[in-house]
C-alpha cells in the first residue's frame, strides 16, 4: 500500500487566503521567496535553479503581467504552464543531480525542462517529450533563450510520453506534468535501478523508487490537480 500524505488543505481553492498567500507577486524574486517561506522550495540548489530560469521567458506575451503569480497559466491548446508551487514541490521530491539523465513528460512551455537542465548541469541531459507539436516548438524556442538546445543539454521530442521511447538509454529520473490514471509501465522500464519517478496520478503526486529491476516503492501526496495525460490510440 502506498503511504498517503494529505496536503489538500494547503492547496484547496476553498481555502483561498491561505492557499494563495504569495499568489500575486510583483517580481520573480518575490515569488521564489514565497515558495521558500512556505516550504515548497527547501534546497539551495533548487532555489538557485529557479532563480536562473525566469518564468517570464516561458509564458505567452499576453500573460506576462501574471508570470510571477503562483498559478497555472494558459499556454494554448487547452494546456497550462504548471503552478510554481507544484513545480517546486515535485522538483524537491525528484532531487535531480548533476550528470543525471532526466525525462520530462509533457514539457509544455519548457519551463520545468529548463530548470531541470540547470539542476543536471553541463554533464547531464534532459529529454522533454510533448504530444502537441506547436507546444514542443515553443518549448524549444523558450529553452533556447538559455542556450540549452544548441548545447544539446535539452532535447525536446514530439510524441506520446506514455509509450516507451525508442533508442533511449535509461533515465535516472522521470517527471511528468500531466496526470495518468496509473503510472505507465514504460516509465518503470525506462528507469535505472536506484532511479525515481515523480508524477501525478489522479489528484495525487506519486513518488516511485526503483529498488531492484522488479521492485518499486511508492509514496503518495494527495491534493493536486493536473491536465490529463492523453494517450495516443495506437
Ligand atoms: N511542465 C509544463 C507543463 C505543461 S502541462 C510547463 O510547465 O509548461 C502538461 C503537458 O503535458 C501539456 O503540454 C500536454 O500537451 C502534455 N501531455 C499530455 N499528455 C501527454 C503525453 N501522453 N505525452 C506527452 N505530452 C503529454
Amino acid at each position: 500500500m502506498a503511504e498517503k500524505i494529505n496536503i489538500f488543505e494547503e492547496n484547496s481553492p476553498e481555502n483561498e487566503d491561505e492557499a494563495n498567500s504569495g499568489f500575486v507577486n510583483e517580481s520573480y524574486e518575490e515569488l521564489i521567496k514565497h515558495l521558500e517561506t512556505d516550504g515548497y522550495i527547501q534546497t539551495p540548489v533548487i532555489a538557485e535553479a529557479f532563480r536562473k530560469i525566469d518564468r517570464k521567458d516561458f509564458v505567452p506575451p499576453e500573460l506576462l503581467g501574471e508570470a510571477y503569480f503562483d498559478s497555472a497559466l494558459a499556454i494554448g491548446f487547452e494546456q497550462t504552464i504548471s503552478q510554481p508551487l507544484v513545480v517546486a514541490f515535485m522538483l524537491e521530491l525528484l532531487r535531480p543531480k548533476p550528470g543525471e539523465r532526466v525525462l520530462d513528460v509533457g514539457s509544455g512551455s519548457g519551463w520545468q525542462a529548463a530548470i531541470l537542465a540547470e539542476l543536471v548541469g553541463e554533464t547531464g541531459q534532459v529529454v522533454g517529450i510533448e504530444r502537441i507539436k506547436e507546444l514542443a516548438e515553443k518549448a524549444k524556442e523558450n529553452i533556447g533563450k538559455y542556450g540549452f538546445i544548441d548545447s544539446g543539454r535539452v532535447r525536446i521530442v514530439v510524441g506520446d510520453g506514455s509509450k516507451k521511447m525508442e533508442n533511449e538509454p535509461p533515465f535516472n529520473k522521470i517527471i511528468a506534468a500531466a496526470a495518468a490514471e496509473e503510472i505507465p509501465e514504460s516509465w518503470k522500464e525506462e528507469l535505472v535501478v536506484g532511479g525515481r519517478i515523480v508524477a501525478p496520478v489522479g489528484q495525487s503526486i506519486v513518488v516511485i523508487d526503483k529498488i531492484k529491476p522488479d521492485q518499486f516503492e511508492t509514496k503518495e501526496y494527495f491534493g493536486f490537480s493536473f491536465v490529463p495525460l492523453v494517450k495516443s490510440k495506437n
